[in-house]
């Protein structure tokens, strides 16, 4: 997972495409950028427009996510 500084947490920290943030908090995308709207999770957007959420807040927002295993050995690495 790519890391990026995020100014909501004040560090860097990992983060995730939308599709991805939607697959792990299994809401639909649509859903996941109503969150972003909401400001329920925060991340950040390329100059490309790609957009990555901040899996800090996606933590926060859904407690336990269902991370694949190398994902989640790349949590535990920090
Ligand atoms: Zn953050």
């Amino acid at each position: 997972m790519p890391r990026y500084y995020c100014p909501s947490c004040g560090r860097e920290t990992e983060h995730v495409s939308v599709r991805r943030a939607a697959e792990v908090a299994q809401v639909t995308r649509r859903t996941m950028y109503n969150w972003i709207r909401s400001q329920w999770v925060h991340g950040v957007e390329h100059a490309s427009g790609r957009r990555f959420i901040c899996v800090e807040s996606i933590l926060k927002r859904i407690g336990e996510p269902q991370w694949d295993a190398d994902e989640r050995s790349s949590l535990a690495e920090k």
